[in-house]
């Protein structure tokens, strides 16, 4: 019989979303008439913008006709597709790219997991904790790590714990690293990291010869001025940083699946015997043999987020967004509860009253207000003691969870 992968074997039998959905079912079994309002989704909820939509609508009709068909396309996307990102997302931080820089895939998650591909399984890996879960779990799916001890974490990997102390921007690991996994603003914490602490993040890097993994799935919802967007922003980051966007909390693409990864041509690594070799030629080689491109409706979708119509209506969808943040955040204030993010990103980590542990604020949260967040327990031992409300809801569930949440706690 062939032999399975055991590395997967080390990893946690998907244990948050499954638990979360057994304990709300239980509950509205028990309590069928509570109306249960989640706030613990990471999915967004409002459609495709019309601009967004009449381009994808106008992409199927020319599949419908020989003369417009279209085929295979580049593996790496369309040219015009990476120029619209280069000018329209890059140009005006300052960034300049070329084409060949840019590579547009199915989606951040699966760039975020497929990257490994291209680095020695040598390397040593840093991740935030807590995490978005796929950094963590396709590393001891390749096999850079041993088993998990009973604090959660997995044996030759390197944790970086994200604090209010540390104002949920990591401290440099201690020991060498090779690959470090940043995502600012942060899923799940939602904070952010200013200039000068991507800067030293940067800095660290060269230093260190260490790339960094930078996911910047959520920079469109950066409301203050000085945030950066994008790691090219500092300098030097093309010689050390690879960077992951994505159409999908940006402009609803969840469903219909549209990212994109940026590898500079300056990014270096090493081979085998010593020599300087390219990432971005690692990379290209590696979606040109296991991916064969974005459908071409999808593509025309994703340039269209980038018109002028398109954007404003994006947008305004993204401040509704922004909006829940802030009754979220104020509210939970009011309610004498401290809480972290929903400025610069969808999503509220708010620290649980009294002490609470997360689940316990979790069952509490469902019980008493029939309101369902995420345990940030779950993204990584040290979100205990912390929870996740996400603002990707309507309005008016949104005001009144708070509200709840307000009479509940509010003194
Ligand atoms: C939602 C999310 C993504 C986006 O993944 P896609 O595959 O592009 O849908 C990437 N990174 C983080 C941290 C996310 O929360």
């Amino acid at each position: 019989m062939a032999r399975i992968n055991d590395n997967y074997l080390k990893l946690q039998a998907g244990y948050l979303f499954p638990e979360i959905s057994r304990r709300i079912s239980e509950f509205t079994q028990a309590n069928p008439k509570a109306s249960v309002i989640r706030l613990g989704i990471g999915d967004v909820t409002k459609p495709l913008v019309p601009a967004v939509l009449k381009a994808f609508h106008e992409g199927v009709d020319e599949m419908a006709e020989a003369a417009t068909f279209h085929g295979y396309g580049p593996e790496q996307g369309y040219d015009w597709l990476s120029q619209i990102i280069i000018d329209k997302a890059y140009k005006p931080l300052g960034v300049d790219l070329k084409t060949s820089e840019v590579f547009i895939s199915d989606g951040s998650k699966c760039d975020s997991a497929n990257i490994l591909d291209i680095f020695d399984l040598s390397n040593k890996v840093a991740i935030g904790d807590p995490v978005y879960p796929v950094y963590n779990d396709t590393n001891v799916m390749v096999g850079r790590s041993g088993q998990m001890n009973d604090k959660g974490h997995y044996a030759g990997l390197v944790y970086m714990p994200c604090t209010e102390e540390n104002g949920f921007n990591p401290v440099f690991p201690t020991e060498k690293v090779d690959l470090i996994y940043l995502c600012f603003p942060n899923n799940p914490t939602g904070t952010v990291a200013t200039k000068d602490q991507l800067k030293a993040w940067v800095d660290y890097a060269i230093k260190t010869d260490a790339v960094i993994l930078f996911d910047a799935a959520y920079e469109a919802f950066i409301t203050e001025a000085d945030i950066p967007h994008s790691i090219y922003e500092i300098e030097g980051a093309k010689q050390c940083a690879i960077e992951f966007r994505s159409f999908s909390k940006t402009a609803g693409f969840t469903g219909v699946r549209c990212g994109l990864t940026v590898v500079p041509e300056e990014l270096l690594g090493t081979t085998a015997d010593g020599k300087k070799y390219s990432f971005n030629k690692l990379w290209n080689r590696r979606q040109c043999t296991k991916f064969n491109g974005v459908a071409y409706p999808v593509q025309k979708a994703a340039a269209a987020v980038y018109s002028d119509e398109g954007w404003a209506q994006v947008k305004e969808i993204i401040d509704y967004y922004m909006e829940n943040a802030q009754v979220i955040r104020e509210g939970l204030s009011a309610a004498g509860i401290e809480c972290f993010g929903g400025v610069n990103a969808p999503y509220i980590w708010l620290k649980t009253p009294e002490g609470m542990t997360s689940w316990d604020f979790f069952d509490k949260l469902l019980n008493e207000c029939f309101v369902v967040g995420t345990p940030g327990s779950g993204f990584g031992p040290s979100g205990e003691g912390y929870f996740r409300l996400s603002a990707f809801g309507e309005r008016e569930n949104v005001e009144t969870a708070v509200q709840r949440i307000k009479e509940k706690w509010g003194k």
